[in-house]
């Protein structure tokens, strides 16, 4: 079955950005990375803009890829203990090692001054490394692909909206995982877009 013979599953939405550009050839032998933001404190577009901006300034990474905007319920708390997130994935290409993409991803959410003192606790931002390329990984430091990704919707949907065909290394595809998942709690905000930078 193909992901978009599926009618649960939605098109393409026309806001994914995808950068078509030489990024293959400016980088040498390049990693495929799939890597998650979510913010829900202060202004929560801008914050994954920021991030987005962050992670296209990293040297030795290309940003190929910057899904769509959705607005989640928090995971794992009391309903309406916390405000809505706002989610989105990137696809990017990177001769970084996965434990360098990560102490980015920390310095990204650092720099945008992360609450770091609560479990699931609200934040300003969070960047999860998702998966890259096909490593499977069980170090707590970095788990690949990450732990929770195979039952979050809210990185599951905006994944498959730049990559229909994706794989959750050791989970399957992404599509099947969403049959079974669905959508709740995880709405597009069309009216919002992230851009990707030159
Ligand atoms: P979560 O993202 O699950 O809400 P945190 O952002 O607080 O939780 O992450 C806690 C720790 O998880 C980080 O310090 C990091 O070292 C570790 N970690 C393990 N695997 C990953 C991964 N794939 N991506 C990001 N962080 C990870
Ligand atoms: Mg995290």
């Amino acid at each position: 079955m193909t992901p978009n013979s599926d009618p649960t599953v939605q098109p393409v939405p026309a806001s994914v950005v995808h950068q078509v550009d030489a990024a293959d050839t400016t980088l040498h032998n390049p990693q495929h990375a799939v890597i998650a933001l979510g913010s829900n404190i202060g202004n929560r577009l801008e914050r994954l803009q920021s991030a987005v901006d962050a992670l296209a300034d990293t040297p030795g990474l290309k940003v190929k890829a910057v899904s769509p905007v959705y607005e989640t319920e928090p995971w794992g708390v009391d309903p309406g203990s916390q405000s809505s997130y706002f989610n989105a994935v990137v696809l990017v290409r990177t001769t970084l090692p996965p434990s360098s993409l990560l102490e980015r991803g920390h310095a990204i959410e650092e720099a945008l001054e992360r609450v770091r003192d609560e479990h699931w606790g609200p934040r300003t931002i969070d960047v999860d490394i998702v998966a890259y390329q096909g490593v499977i990984s069980d170090d707590p430091r970095l788990t690949l692909p990450h732990p929770r990704v195979h039952e979050r919707a809210f990185v599951l949907v905006p994944w498959h909206d730049v990559d229909p065909a994706a794989e959750v290394p050791g989970h399957g595809a992404v599509a099947e995982l969403l049959t079974g998942l669905g959508h709740e709690g995880v709405a597009p905000r069309a009216d919002l877009e992230l851009s990707l930078p030159e």
